[in-house]
């Protein structure tokens, strides 16, 4: 009997895959977790029965939310990861050699262990001997650091459970003080189609705080209408300027960079009100 896993997206919409087998399924302290092994995308990893990263298509969450910053940071040597526990954004900071720690702060232990169990393609650069996971909550561990970090990644659910403070005013104005002196943030915002108000209101508070905020679109397939969002703050770097350092990617360039920026009249208009 064939077996179809569906995400509720939204209220009136479902993505359906067939399923090649459930790989684990527990509940653990913060939230349901499933790796599912589907025909179309491969494993996947599902919290609270949303897709968080796909092995057919992660590769293009994982590389735009980390490299605008890497590129456009001349110099990113300490950086921070905010959620991300499957170690996607981790593996595309530390291509760059002039990374010299990176630390993931993840507040789900069970997260970490079972990407690396499941999904090896994702996890592997959670090895890596510049890397320091800490199983923590990011919220305070961004209240607790002043002046540290080049690059913060803020790779976190929907806001839900754990994940609501990562969209606050409070922690944005954290991060800023988390950065050192020319640090950048980048923090997933959803879907334009989706979720207008928080993509307002993510865009406006960090605009509250960071002098250059910008707000930069990609295309993923599995993540609810497949046109996702990305929100930059930066202390001085321009974000729209890629610097070209050499990376070896699948999805990213640098005309992938400037053209990201390029966003159509709706969500212009949508952060126009801000
Ligand atoms: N790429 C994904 C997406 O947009 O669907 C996000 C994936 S990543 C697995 C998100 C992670 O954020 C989850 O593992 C979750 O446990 C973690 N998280 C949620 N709230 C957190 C918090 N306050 N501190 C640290 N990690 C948190």
């Amino acid at each position: 009997m064939e077996l179809w896993y569906t995400e509720k997206q939204t209220p009136n919409l479902g993505i359906t895959c067939l399923v090649r087998e459930t790989l684990c399924h527990i509940k653990t302290p913060f939230q349901d977790l499933a790796v599912i092994d589907t025909l179309q995308f491969g494993k996947m990893l599902v919290l609270d029965g949303m897709v968080q990263t796909t092995e057919q298509d992660e590769f293009v969450y994982h590389e735009m939310i980390a490299h605008i910053a890497m590129q456009a940071h001349p110099n990113p040597k300490d950086v921070l990861v905010v959620g991300g526990g499957d170690g996607g954004a981790i593996r595309e900071v530390i291509k760059y050699d002039s990374v010299e720690s990176a630390t993931l702060v993840e507040i789900d232990e069970a997260v970490v262990e079972m990407s690396k169990k499941y999904l090896p393609g994702i996890s592997v650069g959670l090895s890596d001997p510049r890397v320091n996971v800490l199983i923590a909550d990011g919220i305070k561990h961004v209240k607790e650091s002043v002046g540290k970090y080049d690059v913060i990644l803020v790779d976190s659910t929907e806001p839900v459970g754990p994940a609501v403070g990562l969209f606050s005013q409070d922690f944005y104005a954290g991060i800023y003080r988390a950065l050192k002196k020319d640090g950048m943030l980048v923090a997933q915002t959803e879907s334009p189609f989706f979720n207008r108000d928080l993509i307002r209101s993510a865009y406006s508070r960090i605009k509250s705080v960071f002098p250059l905020t910008k707000l930069y679109l990609a295309s993923i397939p599995t993540y609810p209408s497949g046109l996702w969002s990305f929100t930059v703050g930066s202390k001085c770097y321009e974000p729209e300027e890629g610097k070209q350092k050499p990376v070896e990617t699948k999805y990213y360039n640098s005309a992938v960079h400037k053209g990201a920026f390029c966003l159509p009249n709706f969500v212009s208009e949508l952060l126009e009100a801000e």
